[in-house]
């Protein structure tokens, strides 16, 4: 068999790995914490299931239009207008099988031998694999601990060049739970005003998981570029349904024809009872959102104070998301190394920095969506296990 070429520039998303190795152990009677996968350690929200259930009862078992149901899409389009105060044509929203989809989507439709695009390092490691997949050069926009995580939009700005199609950017963010503040938006949607060849791609998947009073900044919101972004954004985080599949994304009037026709190549539609049930988690009771985040601030809290309590580790608030990323040079191993020993000698799950861009050297990432004494134990397993490497 030969295989295209691409296949080899496919990268993949470690804590897939991690959560196998994870459930190998586990299978061998070791009892491990995973502070490993980034999901919502709670169940959907039982009116939301019911919907679901409902579906199938009442007969959705079909395909519906490849670009979701036409009510999916309106709700999708009030819910915009209820949290980002922008008004949305619900044909330009796309429904499809989560989050993920769009930016893959984006890489594909952008993507391509000769073009650049820029991507946040560390990031959620999809967004540099599909851009790679695409044949495309993938330009890290560098995040640093110092500004707790945010880019630098001059930095941005200085990395387009004539071959720069699309950017990418993540706020709040995976791995780092960084929060980029609207004076640096500002700045750097003024100055993509000398770039109009270049589209924005927004993964604003944690919108609604936001601490101390921070308010979300979305780049729908900016009229200047409201022709050029792509919203990326779903159901996966903010109301616990990773497992149903299914996200959502606003295109830019002329692509949303062109996702839809990526859509009917590839999936076709997001199954029947799926979109039922996202309807109802728009339409129905939003009380348990509040609750699941309270429930993470809470957590992450403790995780926060209890990381920079361990010798060798530092770590900055994260201000969104429910991960924690300190830097972990202070105990004088590599990420990778720290992953593997952690996960293998003191049963605690995380994720090396690296998994997340070159830029992750030296960082851990932590998800703290588990419960405050998983939390607890694996902090004291962490220091037992550091404590005992001297
Ligand atoms: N974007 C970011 C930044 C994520 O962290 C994730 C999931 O971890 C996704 C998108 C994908 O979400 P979904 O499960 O809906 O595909």
């Amino acid at each position: 068999m030969q295989l295209a070429e691409r296949m080899s520039r496919l990268g993949t998303e470690t804590a897939f790995e991690v959560l196998a190795r994870a459930k190998a152990l586990e299978a061998e009677g070791r009892q491990v914490i995973n502070l490993g996968i980034g999901q919502p350690d709670f169940r959907t929200p039982e009116h939301i299931v019911e919907a679901g259930r409902k579906a199938l009862a009442d007969g959705h078992h079909g395909y519906t239009p490849a670009n979701g149901i036409p009510a999916l899409r309106q709700a999708v389009a009030a819910d915009i207008r209820e949290h980002r105060g922008v008004e949305v044509d619900p044909d330009d929203v796309v429904i499809v099988p989560g989050g993920k989809v769009t930016m893959f989507f984006a890489a594909l439709m952008f993507g391509e031998p000769g073009a650049e695009i820029l991507y946040p390092n560390p990031g959620f490691p999809i967004y540099q694999s599909a851009i790679e997949f695409s044949g495309a050069k993938a330009v890290p926009i560098p995040l640093y601990e110092e500004t707790d995580f945010s880019f630098s939009a001059e930095e941005v700005l200085a990395k387009i060049t004539p071959a720069t199609r699309l950017i990418m950017l993540n706020s709040p963010a995976n791995p780092t739970g960084g929060v980029v503040p609207r004076a640096e938006f500002d700045r750097l949607v003024a100055g993509l005003e000398a770039h109009p060849q270049v589209a924005v791609m927004s993964d604003e998947i944690y919108s609604r998981l936001l601490y101390d009073g921070r308010e979300h900044v979305s780049l729908l919101g900016y009229e200047a570029l409201r022709d050029r972004v792509i919203l990326l954004d779903g159901w996966s985080k903010t109301y616990a349904m990773t497992g149903w599949r299914i996200g959502y994304a606003v295109w830019p009037k002329p692509l949303a024809e062109q996702a839809t026709r990526l859509a009917v190549n590839c999936h076709s539609c997001v199954n029947a009872a799926t979109q039922y049930a996202a309807l109802e988690a728009l339409q129905g009771p939003q009380d348990s959102v509040e609750v699941m985040r309270r429930a993470f601030d809470e957590r992450r809290k403790i995780i926060l104070r209890e990381l920079n309590r361990i010798a060798g580790f530092r770590c900055v608030e994260p201000a969104g998301a429910f991960y924690a990323m300190p830097n972990i040079a202070g105990t004088g191993m590599s990420a990778r190394a720290l992953q593997d020993g952690l996960l293998e000698e003191a049963g605690v799950a995380t994720i090396a920095g690296t998994s997340f861009g070159d830029y992750g050297e030296g960082y851990l990432r932590f998800s703290y969506a588990a419960s405050t004494s998983e939390i607890q134990e694996a902090m004291v397993r962490i220091r037992t296990f550091l404590a005992s490497r001297g």
